[in-house]
């Protein structure tokens, strides 16, 4: 059997989408700056593909701004919300440490730059108290930026909350919501965001293509300078294929979200359940405030790697941690973040599922899990110290 399970790391790209993106690749491949027919042609296919995005989200055409994907438009929330608080004489950033890197490192950059950054605790939960959050508002804060959901461990943050909490104080409200896109429901002006970030290839569009929505009046500032697309906010010809193919995906699973979701969600408790059974192991993040397909363990005694490619003999694609930690000696700072120590993280396993995952993969999938962790911990030294009595169990 084969399955991938490793849907927050990237999504297989959907039939809509490829068809759209060969389609737009023969009959629009003109410049949509381009004053001839064959450049309008281009723009119009352009302006059709913004007002999909548009209407999905609830806001304006003139709100979306075409990016290059989820990293790119964090970025360009983040820098262009301090360029809005210098000016007003506020450097101080709100945000958490189980942000995605893209912020993370963004905020870091600007700590460099004279800004502060408050980093909120994750509590075990892995969701955000917005009473916390009000907490840590001051006079000079210009932005808080926290994700929707978390790409790691699943979780699903108040956003609608905190979306009050910052509109009551004056605060912009960014939130990286690629992890969360086409999950879970996204209404931007009920939730009082006012900048969000998408990409296309969590949701079965193409790679290398997103969007940045930011709400009418606030300036954002292009990363890059060049001509003046996308309204001056985002220089650089249009990747249209990329966005033609990104817009149909998105319609997409939005439109199948609330039938999906029903399905994904039996699936994921079902696998919970199943993995729950292995001795000494525990679900990160909350139970129930979870996207619908996000299963992760720790499994105390053995190492996320092999656990990895013992799991990929068997057909079984999987993660640990998130991509980006992977291949980096130090375990996902999610995981620490929500308190799990150094060791423990290492043992950690996400299985991210998708519309056409069924009941036969999670049982496989257990069984798999199952025997690969019985199977490491026979030859773990760490184990054998733990029957042995010479080192106590971190979990029960
Ligand atoms: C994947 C991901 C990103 C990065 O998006 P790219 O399009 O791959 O740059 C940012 N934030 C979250 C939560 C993600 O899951």
């Amino acid at each position: 059997m084969e399955i991938y399970a490793d849907n927050a790391a990237t999504t297989k790209i959907s039939d809509v989408a490829k068809a759209a993106m060969v389609e737009c690749m023969d009959a629009s491949f003109g410049n949509p700056s381009s004053l001839h027919s064959a450049g309008q042609k281009a723009a119009a296919t352009l302006a059709v593909a913004r007002q999909k995005m548009a209407q999905q989200l609830g806001c304006s055409s003139s709100e979306v701004i075409f990016t290059s994907g989820g990293t790119e438009s964090d970025n360009q929330a983040i820098f262009s919300a301090a360029a809005l608080g210098e000016k007003a004489g506020k450097k101080h950033i709100v945000s958490s440490c189980a942000e995605h890197h893209a912020v993370l490192h963004a905020l870091h950059r600007l700590e460099g730059q004279g800004f502060e950054v408050t980093l909120l605790p994750m509590p075990e939960s892995g969701v955000l108290s917005p009473e916390e959050l009000e907490g840590a508002l001051r006079e000079d804060t210009c932005l808080v930026t926290i994700m929707m959901a978390n790409n790691e461990i699943g979780t699903v943050q108040p956003v609608a909350e905190i979306g009050s909490i910052c509109r009551a104080h004056g605060v912009l409200l960014h939130t990286d919501a690629v992890a969360a896109g086409g999950y879970i429901p996204i209404e931007v002006d009920l939730q009082k965001i006012d900048m969000l970030s998408l990409s296309a290839h969590k949701f079965h569009g193409p790679k290398g293509v997103g969007m940045l929505y930011a709400r009418k009046g606030i300036k954002v500032t292009s990363l890059l300078e060049g001509g003046s697309q996308e309204g001056g906010k985002r220089a650089g010809t249009e990747n249209l294929p990329g966005i033609v193919g990104m817009a149909p995906a998105f319609e997409q699973v939005c439109a199948g979200m609330r039938e999906n979701a029903v399905s994904l969600t039996t699936l994921r408790d079902r696998l919970i359940e199943g993995l729950s059974a292995i001795p000494h192991s525990v679900l990160n993040g909350d139970r129930l405030a979870r996207l619908p397909g996000n299963v992760n363990f720790c499994f105390e005694g053995i190492e996320g790697e092999s656990l990895l490619l013992l799991l990929d003999q068997k057909g079984i694609r999987a993660s640990s941690g998130s991509a980006c930690t992977s291949g980096s000696l130090e375990p996902s700072h999610v995981l620490l973040a929500i308190g799990r120590p150094h060791e423990i993280a290492h043992g950690s396993l996400r299985l991210t599922l998708d519309h056409t995952s069924t009941y036969k993969e999670v049982d496989y999938m257990i069984e798999a899990v199952s025997q690969v962790v019985a199977r490491l911990r026979e030859m773990s030294p760490v184990w054998r110290d733990l029957l042995e009595g010479k080192r106590e169990y971190v979990i029960q």
